[in-house]
């Protein structure tokens, strides 16, 4: 299997002090034989941890960007801009994008094809609320996002992240990673043939150093997108240790 990726989502956390201290810890504190490890800081401290990131192997990362190089988008950040800044990948649809946003499939779509072309590697999230889990009808709900929020010829990485587990402390359960994963395996090889195959999929939702072992050490799962343990040191670092 090729390098596990540890993804940290700092999400709308913290200010420039706090940021700066989590990267010096994470840079000084980085064992020699980690996977690959990106920190995804909110905007406002992406250009102050950029140089200490650029002097060690830990990628950055944006939490969202727009479809447009440039323009009249009030408020909003552009992939050139972000590949200006150091910046190589970016998260994108987000359920918290989706639901506080609206994000649909298609503008994910859009974006992932503007990041791409910036020269950022798209992380596209993917994931079920508790009621179509429960419904049965999480795997249709899963194959139109991977369908719709996927362009053609993606070469990203595919995260997925059931909306119950985010958060809430209550991780999915290594059969259900397991089976989900799988699932989601078949439905990028039915969408890109051949290419379907070598797609990352991380799993996110209440990973921390307590189950990171179990969650990275399941088949498919190729890293972790980690929200809430990602903004103390020791808890991401124990995480990076658990993978390979
Ligand atoms: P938590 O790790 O806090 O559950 O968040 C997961 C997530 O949404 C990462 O993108």
């Amino acid at each position: 299997m090729s390098r596990q990726i540890i993804v940290g989502n700092w999400k709308m956390n913290g200010t420039r002090q706090d940021a700066q201290a989590l990267v010096q810890a994470l840079v000084s504190d980085l064992p020699a034989t980690a996977p690959d490890v990106v920190v995804c800081p909110p905007f406002t401290q992406l250009a102050l941890v950029q140089p200490a990131l650029a002097a060690s192997p830990i990628g950055l990362g944006a939490q969202d960007c727009h479809k447009d190089a440039a323009g009249a988008h009030t408020g909003d950040i552009s992939p050139t801009m972000l590949a200006d800044l150091g910046v190589s990948y970016v998260i994108l649809g987000h359920s918290e994008r989706r639901q506080e946003h609206g994000e649909l499939d298609e503008t994910v779509r859009e974006k992932a094809v503007a990041a791409t072309r910036a020269g950022l590697t798209p992380i596209v999230c993917v994931g079920e609320t508790e009621d179509q889990r429960e419904g049965g009808e999480y795997e249709d709900v899963l194959g139109w996002q991977i369908k719709g929020s996927l362009p053609d010829g993606f070469t990203g990485i595919v995260a997925y992240e059931p909306i119950w587990a985010i958060g809430t402390g209550l991780a999915a359960t290594t059969d259900q990673i397991a089976q989900t994963m799988s699932f989601l395996r078949a439905e990028l090889v039915r969408q890109f043939g051949e290419a379907g195959k070598t797609i990352k999929i991380l799993y996110g939702g209440s990973v921390n150093a307590g189950n990171a072992i179990s969650v990275l050490s399941i088949p498919e799962v190729a890293g972790a997108l980690v929200g809430g343990a990602s903004l103390k040191a020791d808890a991401f670092l124990s995480i990076v240790n658990a993978a390979s």
